[in-house]
């Protein structure tokens, strides 16, 4: 059982805090039951997802359980008063406990009529599986002999009691799980049962009595059997599971901020356990895998909720229930589609069905993989029950990176033998290395590995392990199971229920048909289909890739119509334009294909990488003379000629930015070290000679170029300025390839920028250099070019100066790699080293190199901004840093008032929805 970490606990706000010092002036508890709720869908800051949507439900008139919500709020107050509720707050539950027992028509801890109730946490955002819940909470001794009477049914009554005393036992007492199991089991061996349902009456008092003696035994008190007592207790418990290691690794890796806390929902129980004509399950209107209009889901009869979705035991699919209760189905289609239709999304229900009557536990929209996301929202517009704008809204952009990632070659696939088949929970090809636990995943893909997490089944505390694998394989559970349900939403492929899987997890191996896998060994599968196979596969391209390049027909591709589709209705909604960092022309031109119009960055410092060019590249570095340098640059001036061509080309006449040479020049020379090894080497050995003689004189100037600090060294503007035959050739290359298109009757639109500027007479010495080459290409060639010169805003000086240097500068481009290290004085390549140690202390929420920091290096943006608009109000401004592809900082670009955002190639379907996203939710200036 994950503990609690006392340091870790969520901060009350001011809002909070004055609160706390007048609780009696607030409403801390909202009450639902009989049609009428405090609370409804729009209040999940308070009431969590769960309890607004019980609200929403019970104003709906649907049949729901009555009961009470215990706020957001007092789980804040419940941490800022060191674990403690005030007593004000006790006073508002206990009454609406009394609320509860009127409506409910039962009484807590009665021996005739006892009420029974829930206690399920319910934060504003869903996470699955993290925190704690107990059920059948209000039982003790004397009301369990009531709920037999009341049922007359001592089986079901006694069976409600020992799952009550595990969960609470587990979760409020902490007493590990298998200590109840190992009693349970003793007894199903004694009476020669084989699953739980064959014991009987007798069978579990006994269980219940050992139960009791395990809790005395661990925790060295009684069970309690006083059911405020209990109430509390467990309310206590819920609010502690929100700071468990897994939930607090969820919200991490979700971005949930730890601050807003989680409600507590008490709720009459209904019981899915009194017999055979009782079910528990769980649904979605549409298949969250593929997003298929189906309803999809499972039940198990004669079960309560926990039993479906921990995937102890494989329940049935939901379509099966039509023939078990007709009358119950039939009502649950009806409800769950007008769910959808009122929520205008898919939902993800609960339900459960006492006695053939149906009640509905939760609704909430349901998360789905990224496939399923766009199936669904664009089957939503031709179903007319959304809008595009709405659709738009309902596909969380990063879904979109899911389609493009690769499948396996069918050819490949099909010659390898399908070893077992299971429920294909999440699409998607993963290959890899089979580990067997969570630890050994994070391990061995820190050492360079591709893993496949293989588990019997997988248990919330797995999710880091679930976070790194390719892909998650579980021999029990269903499509609802956790692993289902986490590799789902994380886009991970899973195959769940592969029922043949023997699993040894100690002996790291595992057996099917016939075959024993062991740990190291590769499998592959798919999550689309739940083929396992015990090979290592290659995968192939996704379908949208293979439209773009051509490979396959758009027609032949429903999933790039519809991704095609949400992407027009995007670009018809967002403000900013999308360009794409793109240095070759193949990347040109795939950015293109995923409709990016423009190149915002072109590192031409890239080119010199491609074949045979480096040594040329590193005579121009060791030239100590110009006229050397001269000699060398004009070796590489037509093959950045081509390059800039292509780059054109492929562009179709959208603007194309190209920055003039900007990393520190050591990064093109051989390694200090590796050479001072070479010449040690040569001169150990007794060589003398040219071998020795060059190989010392390289090593000579490498040390000449040596740097501190390289990153604040000689590099960017400052090489321009000190060799400004470099900026020379380049614009030379940039506007004789513009002129040679524009011969060819090809529009260009050339860009040219200039990095790291901080001082206006740095970008004005630069200009000069390339208006100068540029008139005089254009001369030579007879042909006129508009062309920008411009700059990067990325030195926080160049911001603050803005003003001045947009006099000079025809654009801005924010480049916020180095502006994000410039201003926190975190070195980009360093920093890996404590950044995360920084997330994981809260000093730092994210990594502000990953998403922009809004408030410190977003305050430089927004400076930069205002001063270079002040001096030119037409200044088109740009980003072209990581960032442009990142949908939180796409989302602070659009209310800072940028022109566009530049990314990746493959980012750029990304920007483009989150762009949308944008415009339609903040506005330029918020
Ligand atoms: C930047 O600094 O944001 C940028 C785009 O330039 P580079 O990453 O090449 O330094
Ligand atoms: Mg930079």
């Amino acid at each position: 059982m994950a503990k609690t970490s006392a340091a870790k606990r969520p901060a009350a706000t001011s809002q909070i805090k004055s609160r706390i010092r007048n609780p009696k002036s607030r409403k801390y508890v909202y009450f639902f039951g009989g049609g009428k709720a405090d609370g409804n869908r729009n209040m999940k800051d308070l009431l969590g997802g769960k309890g607004a949507g019980l609200a929403e439900m019970t104003n709906a008139g649907l049949p729901v359980p009555p009961g009470f919500t215990i706020s957001t709020e007092v789980c804040t107050i419940y941490y800022e008063q060191k674990a403690k509720v005030p007593e004000a707050i006790e006073r508002e539950i206990a009454d609406h406990v009394k609320k509860l027992e009127k409506a409910s028509g039962a009484t807590l801890g009665s021996t005739d009529n006892p009420l029974l109730v829930s206690v399920r946490s319910g934060a504003k955002f869903s996470m699955p599986g993290m925190m704690d819940t107990i059920l059948n909470l209000g039982l003790n001794d004397d009301a369990v002999e009531g709920l037999k009477r009341k049922t007359s049914n001592g089986r079901f009554a006694f069976d409600s009691y020992r799952r009550f005393i595990q969960m609470f036992g587990n979760v409020v007492l902490e007493i590990p799980k298998e200590a109840f199991e190992h009693e349970f089991e003793a007894v199903k061996h004694a009476r020669g049962a084989k699953i739980d349902t064959d014991l009987d009456e007798a069978a579990l008092r006994d269980v219940v009595e050992r139960y009791k003696g395990v809790v005395r035994k661990k925790s060295g008190k009684a069970f309690p059997q006083d059911p405020r007592e209990q109430l509390k207790m467990a309310r206590n418990a819920v609010f502690r599971s929100w700071m468990n290691t897994r939930a607090i690794e969820y919200r991490r890796i979700y971005d949930i901020p730890d601050h807003i806390g989680t409600a507590v929902n008490v709720q009459m129980m209904v019981f899915g356990n009194t017999g055979d004509r009782s079910a528990t399950g769980v649904g979605f209107t549409r298949s969250p895998a593929t997003g298929a209009k189906e309803f999809y889901g499972e039940f198990l009869i004669n079960a309560q909720g926990e039993d479906v979705v921990a995937g102890i035991r494989t329940p049935q699919p939901i379509r099966e229930l039509e023939q078990v209760m007709p009358k119950a189905y039939k009502q649950l289609r009806e409800i769950t589609t007008r769910l959808e239709k009122n929520y205008k999304d898919v939902q993800d229900f609960e339900f459960t069905i006492q006695e053939e009557r149906l009640f509905m536990l939760q609704t909430r929209n349901g998360k789905r993989t990224g496939y399923a996301a766009v199936v669904i929202a664009t089957d939503f517009v031709a179903e007319k029950l959304v809008t595009p704008k709405e659709a738009i809204l309902l596909v969380d952009p990063e879904a979109l990176n899911q389609l493009l990632a690769p499948g396996f070659d069918p050819a490949e696939w099909s010659r390898i033998p399908t070893a077992t088949k299971g429920l294909p929970a999440s699409p998607g090809a993963a290959s890899g290395q089979v580990v067997f636990s969570a630890d050994h995943a994070v391990e061995w893909v820190n050492q360079g590995k591709q893993v496949i997490l293989v588990r019997r089944e997988t248990v919330p505390d797995d999710i880091h392990g679930m976070f790194v694998a390719q892909g998650i394989l579980t021999a029990t559970g269903g499509m609802t199971s956790h692993a289902a349900v986490v590799g789902r939403q994380m886009g991970k492929p899973s195959v769940v229920g592969a029922g043949e899987l023997q699993i040894d997890e100690k002996g790291k191996q595992f057996r099917v048909n016939g075959q024993t896998v062991k740990e190291g060994d590769y499998i592959s599968f798919n999550g689309l289909t739940g083929e396992v196979k015990i090979a290592q596969v290659a995968s192939k391209p996704s379908e949208i890739l293979q439209v773009l390049d051509g490979t396959l027909k758009a027609e032949k591709s429903d999933i790039y119509q519809r991704f095609e589709k949400l992407l027009s209705w995007s670009d018809k909604f967002r403000r900013m334009g999308i360009r794409a960092n793109a240095d070759l022309p193949d990347q040109a031109d795939l950015a293109y294909k995923f409709g990016a119009r423009g190149i915002g960055l072109c590192r031409t410092e890239h080119m010199f990488f491609g074949e045979g060019r480096i040594p040329i590249v590193q005579k121009m570095i060791l030239a100590d003379n110009e006229a050397d340098r001269r000699k060398a640059l004009d070796q590489l001036l037509p093959l950045q000629r081509e390059d800039f061509y292509g780059v054109f080309k492929a562009m179709h006449g959208c603007p194309v930015t190209i920055r003039t040479i900007d990393p520190p020049l050591h990064e093109f020379l051989p390694k200090r070290e590796e050479l001072m090894v070479e010449v040690a080497r040569l001169e150990a050995t007794g060589k003398s000679g040219r071998e020795l003689a060059e190989k010392k004189s390289l090593l000579q100037r490498v040390e000449q170029l040596h740097e501190f600090n390289p990153m604040l060294g000689h590099r960017g503007v400052r090489l321009g300025i000190t060799y400004p035959e470099i900026t020379e050739m380049q614009t030379r290359a940039i506007i004789e390839a513009a002129c040679k298109l524009r011969k060819e009757g090809i529009k260009v639109v050339p860009e040219i920028m200039i990095p790291l500027v901080s001082l206006v007479k740095e970008l004005r010495d630069q200009k000069t250099i390339v208006d100068r080459v540029a008139t005089d290409v254009m001369k030579e060639q007879g042909v006129k070019i508009t062309y920008l010169v411009g700059t990067m805003i990325e030195v926080p000086r160049g911001a603050m100066t803005a003003d001045e240097i947009a006099g000079d500068a025809q654009f801005f481009s924010f480049g916020t790699n180095d502006l994000t290290q410039l201003t926190f004085g975190f070195s980009r390549d360093d920093a890996g080293k404590f950044l995360k140690i920084y997330q994981d202390k809260k000093i730092l929420d994210r990594d502000p190199f990953a998403s922009i920091d809004t408030v410190g290096v977003g305050a430089v943006v927004r400076t930069g901004v205002q001063l270079g608009r002040k001096t030119r109000p037409d200044l088109k401004i740009g980003i072209c840093g990581e960032h442009g592809g990142d949908p939180a900082s796409i989302h602070f670009f659009e209310s800072a008032g940028l022109d566009y955002v530049s990314c990746s190639p493959y980012r750029v379907p990304v920007a483009r929805l989150a762009a949308a996203q944008a415009a339609l939710s903040v506005k330029v200036g918020d």
